[in-house]
């Protein structure tokens, strides 16, 4: 794997998310309470404000550090769960992984955040985009494929009714409507896809 370029992954998803904030938050206004573009948005945007610092940091350090920040400042159910899966990855993965330990870290931190939000694929969240990032992972799949995986997984959650989360209060009015989530999820696995390339 080549060497990671820190800041310009941070800014390509702080864009991303930005690009995407208003349709994030129409997803959420569906069948949840319309924060989560929002949310998203204010926590990218931190994490952009001091991308400097956590640049010069060894990898695992800056993602635990991204981590923590993203918990403090997304706010909402989201802010926890992805916050859990950067600090996560920070602590299992390595200063310079290969294929192999950003599969294992990427899943261990898959496992962090169904603890922390007590779910599992199928409910209808982030996880049923993660979930399928791994397997993906797990298979040798090339980052342009994942990025396609994600999108199709996103996608997926369309026709599931939701277990978990705000959504889950609407029972079967769940249903017909995409994850914000888990749009979200996909969104920055494409940009990680995408700025890192056929070298992850
Ligand atoms: P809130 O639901 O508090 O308004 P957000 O709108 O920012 O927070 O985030 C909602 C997203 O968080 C959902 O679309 C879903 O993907 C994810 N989510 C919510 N609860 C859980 C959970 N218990 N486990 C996994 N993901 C969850
Ligand atoms: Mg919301």
């Amino acid at each position: 794997m080549a060497a990671l370029n820190l800041s310009r992954l941070i800014a390509a998803a702080a864009d991303t998310i930005a690009a995407h904030a208003e349709a994030l938050t129409a997803l959420d206004q569906a069948i949840g309470d319309g924060d989560h573009g929002l949310n998203m948005k204010r926590g990218f945007e931190a994490v952009r404000g001091e991308a400097e610092a956590f640049s010069a940091k060894p990898l695992p350090e800056a993602l635990k550090a991204i981590g923590t920040k993203l918990v403090m400042t997304v706010g909402g159910a989201s802010g926890p769960l992805f916050g859990t899966l950067f600090m996560a990855l920070g602590k299992e993965i390595s200063a310079a992984p290969d294929r192999a330990n950003l599969t294992l870290a990427f899943g261990k931190a898959i496992e962090a955040v169904a603890a922390r939000g007590k779910s599992q694929v199928g409910q209808k969240t982030m996880l049923d985009v993660l979930q399928p990032v791994h397997d993906a992972l797990l298979q040798g799949k090339a980052a342009a494929e994942i990025a396609d995986i994600a999108d199709a997984a996103a996608e997926a959650t369309v026709p599931m009714k939701a277990l978990r989360g705000r959504a889950s209060f609407l029972g079967d009015r769940s249903i017909g409507h995409m994850d914000a989530g888990a749009r979200s999820t996909a969104l920055l696995v494409r940009t990680v896809a995408e700025t890192v390339g056929e070298s992850a």
